[in-house]
Protein backbone atom coordinates (compact mmCIF):
# COMPACT_ATOMS: atom_id res chain seq x y z
CA UNK A 1 0.00 0.00 0.00
CA UNK A 2 1.46 3.72 -0.67
CA UNK A 3 1.55 5.35 2.26
CA UNK A 4 -0.54 8.55 3.00
CA UNK A 5 2.34 11.79 3.29
CA UNK A 6 0.02 14.57 3.44
CA UNK A 7 -1.83 15.18 6.48
CA UNK A 8 -4.54 17.95 7.53
CA UNK A 9 -6.64 17.04 4.09
CA UNK A 10 -10.57 17.15 4.05
CA UNK A 11 -12.23 14.75 1.72
CA UNK A 12 -15.25 16.96 0.03
CA UNK A 13 -18.25 15.13 -1.39
CA UNK A 14 -18.86 16.27 -4.76
CA UNK A 15 -21.95 18.06 -5.25
CA UNK A 16 -23.30 16.53 -8.07
CA UNK A 17 -23.12 12.76 -7.81
CA UNK A 18 -21.83 9.96 -9.95
CA UNK A 19 -25.18 8.95 -10.28
CA UNK A 20 -26.64 12.17 -11.48
CA UNK A 21 -23.32 12.33 -14.02
CA UNK A 22 -24.49 8.96 -15.08
CA UNK A 23 -27.99 10.05 -15.64
CA UNK A 24 -26.44 13.24 -17.85
CA UNK A 25 -24.48 10.61 -19.79
CA UNK A 26 -27.18 7.70 -20.23
CA UNK A 27 -24.82 5.05 -19.01
CA UNK A 28 -23.69 4.02 -16.18
CA UNK A 29 -19.41 4.89 -15.88
CA UNK A 30 -16.97 1.83 -15.56
CA UNK A 31 -13.54 0.77 -16.17
CA UNK A 32 -12.87 -1.89 -18.96
CA UNK A 33 -9.31 -2.63 -18.30
CA UNK A 34 -7.32 -4.27 -21.06
CA UNK A 35 -4.40 -6.14 -20.01
CA UNK A 36 -1.95 -8.59 -22.00
CA UNK A 37 1.51 -9.01 -23.46
CA UNK A 38 3.00 -6.07 -26.22
CA UNK A 39 1.06 -6.26 -29.19
CA UNK A 40 -1.77 -8.50 -27.79
CA UNK A 41 -4.40 -5.22 -28.78
CA UNK A 42 -4.99 -3.71 -26.28
CA UNK A 43 -4.98 -0.59 -27.52
CA UNK A 44 -6.36 -1.57 -30.85
CA UNK A 45 -9.77 -3.19 -28.76
CA UNK A 46 -9.72 -0.06 -26.20
CA UNK A 47 -9.87 2.57 -28.98
CA UNK A 48 -12.46 -0.16 -31.24
CA UNK A 49 -14.72 0.09 -28.16
CA UNK A 50 -14.08 3.56 -27.62
CA UNK A 51 -15.41 4.14 -31.53
CA UNK A 52 -18.38 1.62 -31.13
CA UNK A 53 -19.85 3.03 -27.75
CA UNK A 54 -19.33 7.10 -29.60
CA UNK A 55 -21.33 5.90 -32.29
CA UNK A 56 -24.19 4.93 -29.56
CA UNK A 57 -23.63 8.39 -28.14
CA UNK A 58 -21.50 6.90 -25.09
CA UNK A 59 -19.23 9.31 -23.33
CA UNK A 60 -16.00 7.41 -23.42
CA UNK A 61 -11.91 8.12 -22.81
CA UNK A 62 -8.97 5.64 -23.19
CA UNK A 63 -5.99 5.96 -20.98
CA UNK A 64 -3.22 4.41 -23.21
CA UNK A 65 -0.37 2.79 -21.52
CA UNK A 66 2.52 5.13 -23.94
CA UNK A 67 0.17 8.10 -24.17
CA UNK A 68 0.24 7.96 -19.58
CA UNK A 69 4.19 7.39 -20.08
CA UNK A 70 4.66 11.27 -21.45
CA UNK A 71 3.14 12.73 -18.80
CA UNK A 72 1.32 11.53 -15.47
CA UNK A 73 3.75 9.02 -15.33
CA UNK A 74 7.10 10.36 -17.05
CA UNK A 75 8.96 9.81 -13.93
CA UNK A 76 8.53 6.18 -13.94
CA UNK A 77 10.41 3.45 -15.92
CA UNK A 78 9.81 -0.54 -16.27
CA UNK A 79 11.67 -1.80 -13.07
CA UNK A 80 9.06 -4.06 -11.28
CA UNK A 81 8.49 -1.37 -8.45
CA UNK A 82 7.85 1.32 -11.15
CA UNK A 83 5.64 -1.07 -13.28
CA UNK A 84 3.11 -1.38 -9.52
CA UNK A 85 3.14 2.62 -9.11
CA UNK A 86 2.69 2.93 -13.18
CA UNK A 87 -0.64 0.60 -12.25
CA UNK A 88 -1.68 2.20 -9.06
CA UNK A 89 -1.69 5.88 -10.43
CA UNK A 90 -3.85 4.54 -13.65
CA UNK A 91 -5.87 2.99 -11.20
CA UNK A 92 -7.01 5.84 -9.35
CA UNK A 93 -7.46 8.01 -12.56
CA UNK A 94 -9.63 5.06 -14.17
CA UNK A 95 -11.59 5.39 -10.87
CA UNK A 96 -11.62 9.11 -11.52
CA UNK A 97 -13.19 8.81 -14.63
CA UNK A 98 -15.74 6.04 -13.62
CA UNK A 99 -16.88 8.89 -10.86
CA UNK A 100 -17.52 10.84 -13.90
CA UNK A 101 -19.56 8.93 -15.35
CA UNK A 102 -17.28 8.07 -17.65
CA UNK A 103 -16.78 4.29 -19.60
CA UNK A 104 -13.08 4.52 -19.69
CA UNK A 105 -10.67 1.74 -21.36
CA UNK A 106 -7.47 1.12 -20.13
CA UNK A 107 -4.39 -0.38 -22.42
CA UNK A 108 -1.84 -1.34 -19.68
CA UNK A 109 0.03 -4.40 -19.62
CA UNK A 110 -0.17 -4.91 -16.48
CA UNK A 111 1.26 -7.49 -15.96
CA UNK A 112 1.19 -8.37 -12.16
CA UNK A 113 -1.76 -9.59 -10.80
CA UNK A 114 -1.59 -7.97 -7.76
CA UNK A 115 -1.29 -5.02 -9.31
CA UNK A 116 -4.77 -5.64 -11.31
CA UNK A 117 -5.96 -7.02 -8.25
CA UNK A 118 -5.22 -3.16 -6.67
CA UNK A 119 -6.80 -1.25 -9.42
CA UNK A 120 -9.87 -3.98 -9.36
CA UNK A 121 -10.30 -3.53 -5.68
CA UNK A 122 -10.98 0.59 -5.94
CA UNK A 123 -14.07 0.14 -7.88
CA UNK A 124 -14.68 -3.46 -7.30
CA UNK A 125 -18.25 -3.33 -9.00
CA UNK A 126 -17.72 -1.34 -12.40
CA UNK A 127 -14.15 -3.20 -13.38
CA UNK A 128 -14.20 -4.96 -15.97
CA UNK A 129 -10.91 -7.18 -16.79
CA UNK A 130 -10.72 -7.90 -20.37
CA UNK A 131 -7.25 -10.42 -21.16
CA UNK A 132 -6.34 -9.43 -24.34
CA UNK A 133 -5.24 -12.76 -25.39
CA UNK A 134 -2.83 -13.83 -28.41
CA UNK A 135 0.11 -16.34 -28.60
CA UNK A 136 3.88 -14.63 -28.10
CA UNK A 137 4.54 -16.03 -31.24
CA UNK A 138 1.19 -13.91 -32.98
CA UNK A 139 2.66 -11.01 -30.63
CA UNK A 140 5.84 -11.25 -31.73
CA UNK A 141 5.13 -11.44 -35.50
CA UNK A 142 2.71 -8.21 -35.39
CA UNK A 143 5.68 -6.19 -33.24
CA UNK A 144 3.92 -3.32 -34.19
CA UNK A 145 6.04 -1.53 -32.54
CA UNK A 146 9.26 -2.93 -33.62
CA UNK A 147 9.91 -3.99 -29.47
CA UNK A 148 10.41 -7.66 -29.43
CA UNK A 149 12.79 -7.43 -31.89
CA UNK A 150 14.83 -5.29 -29.94
CA UNK A 151 14.44 -6.85 -26.92
CA UNK A 152 15.50 -10.03 -28.36
CA UNK A 153 18.42 -8.56 -29.47
CA UNK A 154 18.86 -7.43 -25.79
CA UNK A 155 18.76 -3.84 -26.48
CA UNK A 156 15.39 -3.54 -24.09
CA UNK A 157 15.70 -5.08 -20.86
CA UNK A 158 13.24 -5.90 -18.66
CA UNK A 159 10.41 -6.72 -21.52
CA UNK A 160 7.34 -8.31 -20.56
CA UNK A 161 7.21 -11.96 -22.31
CA UNK A 162 11.06 -12.12 -23.06
CA UNK A 163 13.16 -11.70 -19.56
CA UNK A 164 10.18 -9.92 -18.02
CA UNK A 165 7.36 -12.14 -16.81
CA UNK A 166 3.02 -11.86 -17.42
CA UNK A 167 1.09 -13.11 -14.74
CA UNK A 168 -2.18 -14.16 -16.99
CA UNK A 169 -5.55 -13.05 -15.21
CA UNK A 170 -7.46 -16.44 -13.51
CA UNK A 171 -10.59 -14.99 -13.34
CA UNK A 172 -11.02 -11.90 -15.59
CA UNK A 173 -14.30 -11.19 -17.29
CA UNK A 174 -13.61 -11.64 -20.34
CA UNK A 175 -11.15 -13.32 -22.23
CA UNK A 176 -10.71 -12.03 -26.13
CA UNK A 177 -8.74 -14.32 -28.15
CA UNK A 178 -6.98 -11.68 -30.98
CA UNK A 179 -4.89 -14.14 -32.22
CA UNK A 180 -8.31 -15.73 -33.73
CA UNK A 181 -11.23 -13.35 -33.42
CA UNK A 182 -11.49 -9.77 -35.84
CA UNK A 183 -10.81 -6.16 -33.72
CA UNK A 184 -15.64 -6.29 -34.31
CA UNK A 185 -15.62 -9.55 -33.27
CA UNK A 186 -13.42 -8.89 -29.68
CA UNK A 187 -15.64 -5.68 -29.91
CA UNK A 188 -19.18 -6.96 -30.01
CA UNK A 189 -17.82 -9.22 -26.90
CA UNK A 190 -16.93 -6.86 -24.52
CA UNK A 191 -19.85 -4.52 -25.70
CA UNK A 192 -21.72 -7.70 -24.73
CA UNK A 193 -20.43 -8.02 -21.26
CA UNK A 194 -21.54 -3.98 -20.75
CA UNK A 195 -24.98 -4.57 -21.68
CA UNK A 196 -24.98 -7.82 -19.69
CA UNK A 197 -23.60 -5.49 -16.82
CA UNK A 198 -26.25 -2.88 -17.18
CA UNK A 199 -23.20 -0.33 -17.60
CA UNK A 200 -25.21 0.99 -21.58
CA UNK A 201 -28.45 -0.05 -22.22
P1 LIG B 1 -0.94 -3.56 -27.57
O1 LIG B 1 -1.68 -2.29 -27.24
O2 LIG B 1 -1.48 -4.74 -26.82
O3 LIG B 1 0.54 -3.43 -27.44
P2 LIG B 1 -1.60 -2.94 -30.29
O4 LIG B 1 -3.07 -2.70 -30.27
O5 LIG B 1 -0.70 -1.72 -30.27
O6 LIG B 1 -1.23 -3.91 -29.09
O7 LIG B 1 -1.18 -3.80 -31.54
C1 LIG B 1 -1.89 -4.96 -31.92
C2 LIG B 1 -1.66 -5.22 -33.41
O8 LIG B 1 -2.35 -6.42 -33.76
C3 LIG B 1 -2.19 -4.10 -34.28
O9 LIG B 1 -1.32 -3.92 -35.34
C4 LIG B 1 -3.56 -4.68 -34.74
O10 LIG B 1 -3.96 -4.15 -35.99
C5 LIG B 1 -3.26 -6.17 -34.84
N1 LIG B 1 -4.45 -7.04 -34.67
C6 LIG B 1 -4.82 -8.03 -35.49
N2 LIG B 1 -5.94 -8.65 -35.07
C7 LIG B 1 -6.30 -8.03 -33.95
C8 LIG B 1 -7.39 -8.22 -33.03
N3 LIG B 1 -8.33 -9.15 -33.20
N4 LIG B 1 -7.44 -7.40 -31.96
C9 LIG B 1 -6.49 -6.45 -31.77
N5 LIG B 1 -5.45 -6.22 -32.58
C10 LIG B 1 -5.34 -7.01 -33.67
Amino acid sequence: MTEQKATNITWHEHVISQDELEKLHGHKGCTIWCTGLSGSGKSTIANAVAARLYEMKASTFVLDGDNIRHGLNKNLGFSPEDRVENIRRIGEVAKLFTSAGVVNLTAFISPYAADRKIARDLQPQSFVEVYCYADLSVCETRDPKGLYKKARAGELKNFTGIDAPYEAPENAELVVDTGKLSVPECVDEIIKVLRKRGVIG
